[in-house]
């Protein structure tokens, strides 16, 4: 009697535990038995993998097969075991030594004609295996660029079960599968077509857009439908610093589960998601039955979630957004799980001025009722948008600004912004934060941070006749503070929170 042992990985969310399969051949009834809290998609393992052994003659309906995964406890998805139960299987049958498999994690589905088949997740399973100190994944052909984004790992793959075998039996000793043929990975870089200076005109609102990716601040951007909201908001990740490996992996391992990873190889640009307004709450949040997924919110993780037409989202949809957007984190309760998808982003909303999207400047072309234009405005407050520091108006673009010619390119502004990041990261380090839409309002009202009153005249006047709340108050403090690291200063003066009052009035004036 043998025993077939290999290792498989089990994913809940991003995170992943390395699973021993266990594979024992009995004596008497034929069965197949898999047990380790398996899913209906793993116990129909058993037919895949009699398919896939039937087809290289070997024969594994003659006799009980048990298979176990474990640890016991976790529950198991899905038909990334495929192989590794059928590789146990083959080993406790004697087809090849129990030993050469033992340490290799097999992430792939079979096929029944036995192929080695794509799963979703190879990214995070890979990385899990790493994390737990395994050296050696298989995966389907498919998913060898994939895996091959986590170092330090070996990556073997075959086409077919039976190659898969072959490959097994040809062993000697400590001998190991050969390494998957190299694959070609260049560095996704971003398109050539997307570059802020591509937008003309629209002072304010390039200027509002680098402040947020100085600051890390929320924008929303509020205009006639035309004047190039979308553009904009596009670009933001162009002047963002790029990801570095490690956030890259994180950020790919999330959309590897909707399998959404580039051919390239690891995606420094940070991820930009903009989901539809018809979208669900599990669609922007994440969920689903019986695999929980993630959405939109955590696909933009370390990225931009972009929120267009922002009035006509769901109430319940844009409440859905504000816990996460507070912890960096999604989570989601299932009866034996609790499913947890990483969510720092940057949320951009754009939104007409009113229901027929003509009430920019004087307002002349409106014809919504006042009425009409009230409750618009009102779909765009509360809680989310309270938590957005920067607001700014998008006028259509003019032929007058047109002749302003192109403005700054990306690159340009993406520096300045890195030099004011780390001034902040430098400012904030002790508290743990790094950006300044990370540090909380009452922390910039008191000492040693209080900025003297000579330099928030302005914005103590708005608050005194009722202009501006306690929470405008601070975020016109957090975005003029973020002004000054722009000019490379040691504190805001009247100038800076000037300008980070226009951001926040303007706005409102306009919803
Ligand atoms: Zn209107």
């Amino acid at each position: 009697m043998t025993l077939g042992r290999t290792r498989g990985v089990a994913l809940r969310g991003v995170s992943g535990t390395v699973v021993e399969v266990e594979c024992f051949i009995g004596q008497g009834l034929p069965a197949f038995e898999i047990g380790g809290l398996p899913d209906t998609a793993l116990r129909q393992a058993a037919q895949r993998v009699r398919a896939a052994a039937a087809g290289m003659g070997e024969s594994l309906n003659q006799r009980p097969v048990m298979v176990n995964l474990s640890p016991a406890a976790i529950p198991k998805q899905g038909t990334a075991y495929d192989v590794s139960i059928a590789v146990a299987a083959l080993a406790a049958n004697g087809v090849l030594r129990a030993e050469a498999a033992r340490e290799v994690v097999h992430v792939a589905e079979l096929g029944l004609d036995g192929r080695l088949r794509h799963v979703a997740g190879v990214l995070p399973a890979v990385l899990a295996a790493r994390r737990a100190g395994h050296r050696h994944v298989v995966v389907a052909p498919d998913d060898v660029a994939e895996a091959r984004l986590v170092e330090g790992l070996r990556v073997s793959t075959a086409t077919t079960l039976e190659e898969l075998v072959g490959a097994y039996r040809g062993l000697r000793g400590g001998d190991r599968l050969p390494e998957a043929a190299d694959q070609a990975l260049a560095p996704v870089v971003p398109g050539p077509g997307r570059d802020l200076a591509d937008v003309s005109g629209q002072t304010e609102a390039r200027l509002a857009l680098e402040l947020a990716a100085a600051g890390g601040h929320h924008l929303m951007l509020t205009g006639p439908p035309g004047s190039g909201k979308t553009m904009l908001a596009e670009r933001l990740v162009t002047i963002l610093p790029r990801l570095t490996a490690d956030e890259a992996l994180e950020s790919l391992a999330v959309r590897s589960l909707v399998g959404e990873v580039p051919d390239g190889g690891l995606d420094v640009v940070p991820p930009f998601v903009a989901p539809h307004h018809s979208a669900s709450v599990p669609a922007l949040v994440g969920g689903g039955s019986p695999h929980v997924l993630p959405g939109a919110l955590s696909r933009a993780h370390r990225g931009v979630l972009f929120l267009d037409e922002a009035a006509e989202f769901t109430q319940s949809a844009l409440q859905s957004l504000r816990q996460p957007l507070e912890s960096g984190r999604v989570v989601i309760a299932r009866a034996r799980q609790q499913v947890v998808f990483p969510a720092r982003v940057q949320l951009v909303l754009a939104a007409n001025p009113c229901p027929c999207g003509q009430a920019w400047g004087k307002g002349l072309g409106c014809r919504c009722r006042p009425t009409e234009r009230r409750a618009y405005a009102a779909r765009l407050s509360g809680p989310l948008v309270d938590r957005v520091d920067l607001q700014v108006d998008v006028p259509p673009v003019t032929l007058a600004s047109l002749g302003e010619g192109a403005g700054e390119s990306s690159a340009a502004v993406a520096a300045r912004v890195r030099e004011a990041r780390s001034a902040q990261a430098a400012r904030w380090r002790e508290h743990g934060w790094r950006l300044n839409s990370d540090v909380p309002g009452q922390v910039l009202r008191r000492a040693p941070w209080r900025l003297p009153a000579e330099a928030t005249a302005a914005v103590d006047r708005a608050l005194d006749i009722g202009d501006l709340t306690v929470r405008g108050y601070d975020r016109v403090l957090r975005v003029a503070w973020t002004c000054a690291d722009l000019r490379g200063r040691e504190r805001p003066d009247r100038s800076d929170v000037g300008r980070a009052l226009l951001h926040r009035t303007r706005g409102r004036a306009a919803a």
